[in-house]
């Protein structure tokens, strides 16, 4: 068929290249299979097609934001989450240790803060560490329509050296936007970023939030239309960090990257797109990702600001 055969030519026009290096900030991502590559899409209608490889698992990473952000948001509501945490894109660096000068919000929540602080507000307010990751789990293993689990050897190395994330979590209870002891958040936050997913979970739960929160297969509304649509405009300003303005310019797709070097779109009323491929450029994001998805825009005329 047409799709998987143009998909497989994309990774074909793309191995060969080896830029960029695997994140080693969190010592187990450094053992991962830097040559794993492979691409799923799966449209609002629900058919899903993928290349490469499609069956590996990786840890989720940062791409857990907008979804930890649209569960937050259907648990909490707009206010409590908007209070807690703005909408501005930041420009900065995906570790920043910044809050907004007035409000001393995290700025957005695809940035760690603003992400640590969005899964603060998992579940209900006084929320044990379990269930926040509990929360996580459920929520993710219903967008992916699958039961997923935690990479524990990633996350126990990640915990083992979190102390970036740690200070972030101190300066957020420092400030009252979190109000529970700074390790407890930043262990449920990064058990949140070790879920195991793969390039069809992640077109999948893409293709949930590019048809307004209803689960392309199951037919269920996972989320309401005013979260999927929220989620998907903060992906738009922030998803890609300091390379986020560049991204909106030359692919123009709403998407989140993760250190893991998985990367996932979002075509509103279109389709969700996974791509991994562990090598990642200074911004983190991951290089042949990036590069697969400038192609495939193109090549679908995907980009968002296209009129026709
Ligand atoms: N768990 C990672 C961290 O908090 C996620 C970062 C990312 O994927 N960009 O540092």
């Amino acid at each position: 068929s047409p799709v998987p055969d143009y998909l497989q030519e994309v990774l074909d026009g793309l191995v060969d290249d080896r830029s960029g290096a695997v994140a080693d900030y969190i010592p187990d991502l450094a053992n991962a299979n830097p040559d794993v590559f492979g691409v799923a899409v799966t449209t609002v209608d629900g058919r899903t097609h993928s290349a490469g490889d499609d069956e590996v698992e990786f840890s989720i990473q940062s791409i857990s934001k907008p979804f930890a952000y649209a569960a937050a948001l259907t648990d909490r509501g707009f206010d409590a989450v908007l209070g807690t945490v703005g909408v501005e894109p930041s420009g900065e660096a995906f570790n920043e240790l910044s809050l907004e000068g007035d409000s001393r919000r995290p700025k957005n929540p695809m940035i760690n803060a603003g992400a640590i602080a969005t899964h603060y507000l998992l579940s209900r307010s006084g929320a044990s560490v379990t269930e926040r990751v509990d929360r996580a789990l459920e929520f993710f293993s219903e967008l992916a329509d699958r039961t997923l689990s935690i990479d524990e050897s990633v996350c126990r190395s990640e915990l083992e050296t979190a102390d970036r994330n740690l200070s972030i979590a101190h300066m957020l209870r420092n400030y009252g936007v979190i109000d529970s002891p700074a390790h407890d958040v930043v262990e449920g936050y990064t058990r949140q970023c070790s879920i195991k997913v793969t390039v069809r979970d992640l077109a999948v739960m893409g293709a949930t939030l590019a048809n307004a929160g209803v689960h392309p297969v199951t037919g269920r509304r996972v989320v309401a239309t005013e979260v999927a649509r929220q989620t998907l405009a903060v992906m738009t300003g922030c998803g890609m960090y300091d390379a986020a303005g560049h991204w909106l310019t030359t692919v123009g797709i709403p998407a989140k990257s993760g250190v893991a070097g998985g990367l996932l779109g979002s075509l509103p009323g279109q389709l969700g797109i996974g791509v991994v491929s562990p090598r990642l450029d200074v911004h983190g994001n991951s290089v042949r990702g990036v590069r697969m998805f400038q192609r495939m825009s193109a090549d679908m005329g995907m980009h968002l600001m296209d009129a026709e």
